[in-house]
């Protein structure tokens, strides 16, 4: 069994009362089959209160109005932990903000960048994110479910991500192009999958390794440079967000602040960007957080395609939320007078709760983006 983990993964460890926010809130927390044998059997002054904070039929902790967690005290602590012991909590508490995507004989770990903390330490980190890899010899327990995996595929996978992450992590040019650029290698290697093509992808990946900046193709790609095929561009994609299930009330004033900016027509929007960028050119921070919000969704979902074939919507998935972050940075930025880190980070891990913390939210911007936006001009 391989596993992979960034090189930062173990500089994780959750702040509890001192977060600014919390991971207990806004999402159902499953629980998995195992925890809820030993909460249905736990025998001790607490049983009463699992017996009540726990739905048995769903599998899940109940939540108040607020959508807070039955188990959350109003300080932001966990009254199992303080109870029954950090050992108790189901895997889904246990593991947060940790992510694993598995793959056969692989294991893909991550910080999900939901959790403030870990999304400081994965976009604040200036030094390129490496990715480790240890080998051991456990037994892989998930063989079976691989019954129809499929390593060639996963194999060019693997290589085109690797060039995928030489190209973002090219910090000689500027972040759009390589935004593009990865969007051009995804729309070329989707269209081999659609043609039953797949021994083409290695030339293609090679030709990228070789010197992507020539073997990129615009026409295959989104233009995220000139501010008019920009607001085009958030201008015909902004509605999907109407199609997703709102996780967090105060979500709704960013898409709101989107919505009010767009409004007011592309001539408003290339002011603001124009100085927005200007701003931007003036903050070390920038460019570092733009390569690691894109390295971090390449490398948790780009491989994820050996299950659905849908390379494109992998790449776009990152390259979308980036853009749409980004815009929602600037509208901050026009209210504020300022951009700062923390901000950005801010934004990014709100964002990533809405996106990423719900499977209906997760599938339906992929098939969107699959189905609405693969068409190469
Ligand atoms: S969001 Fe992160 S830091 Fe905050 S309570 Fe949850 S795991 Fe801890």
């Amino acid at each position: 069994m391989r596993t992979v983990y960034p090189h930062y993964y173990h500089d994780f460890s959750c702040i509890a009362d001192k977060c600014p926010d919390t991971c207990c809130a806004g999402w159902l927390i499953m629980i998995d089959d195992e925890s809820m044998e030993r909460y249905e059997q736990y025998v001790g002054s607490f049983s009463g209160r699992l017996e009540k904070g726990i739905d048995f039929n769903q599998g899940c902790f109940k939540q108040d109005e607020k959508k807070r967690c039955s188990m959350l005290n109003q300080d932001n602590l966990c009254n199992m932990i303080l109870n029954m012991g950090e050992n108790q909590l189901c895997k889904t508490c246990k593991l947060y903000p940790r992510h694993v995507e598995e793959f056969e004989g692989l294991r893909e770990w991550s910080l999900s960048l939901s959790c403030p903390v870990a999304a400081h330490i994965v976009l604040s980190c200036e030094e390129p994110v490496r990715f480790l890899e240890e080998r051991n010899e456990d037994d892989d327990p998930l063989i079976d479910e691989f019954d129809d995996f499929d390593f060639l595929l996963f194999t060019e996978l693997e290589d085109a991500r690797d060039v995928i992450y030489r190209i973002v992590q090219d910090r000689s040019q500027p972040v759009e192009l390589r935004m593009q650029c990865i969007l051009s290698l995804g729309s070329a290697l989707q269209t081999c999958v659609e043609e039953n093509r797949i021994s083409d992808m290695q030339r293609i990946v090679s030709a990228y390794k070789e010197d992507w900046t020539s073997a990129f193709d615009p026409e295959e790609s989104w233009e995220l440079t000139d501010p008019a095929s920009r607001y085009d561009l958030l201008q015909e994609t902004f509605s999907v967000f109407d199609k997703l299930e709102l996780l967090r009330e105060d979500w709704k004033e960013i898409l709101n602040g989107e919505r009010d900016m767009l409004a007011k027509g592309a001539d408003h929007y290339a002011k603001l960007r124009r100085d927005f960028v200007k701003e931007t050119e003036t903050k070390d921070f920038w460019p570092v957080f733009l390569e690691n919000y894109l390295m971090s969704f390449v490398y948790t979902y780009f491989c994820g395609a050996v299950y659905d074939d849908w390379i494109d919507s992998k790449v776009m998935l990152g390259v979308f939320s980036l853009l749409f972050t980004e815009e929602f940075i600037m509208n901050r930025y026009h209210e504020t007078g300022k951009i700062t880190l923390e901000d950005c980070e801010n934004i990014a891990y709100r964002y990533v709760r809405e996106v990423e913390h719900s499977d209906l939210n997760l599938n339906a911007l992929e098939e969107y983006l699959h189905a609405v936006l693969f068409s190469p001009a």
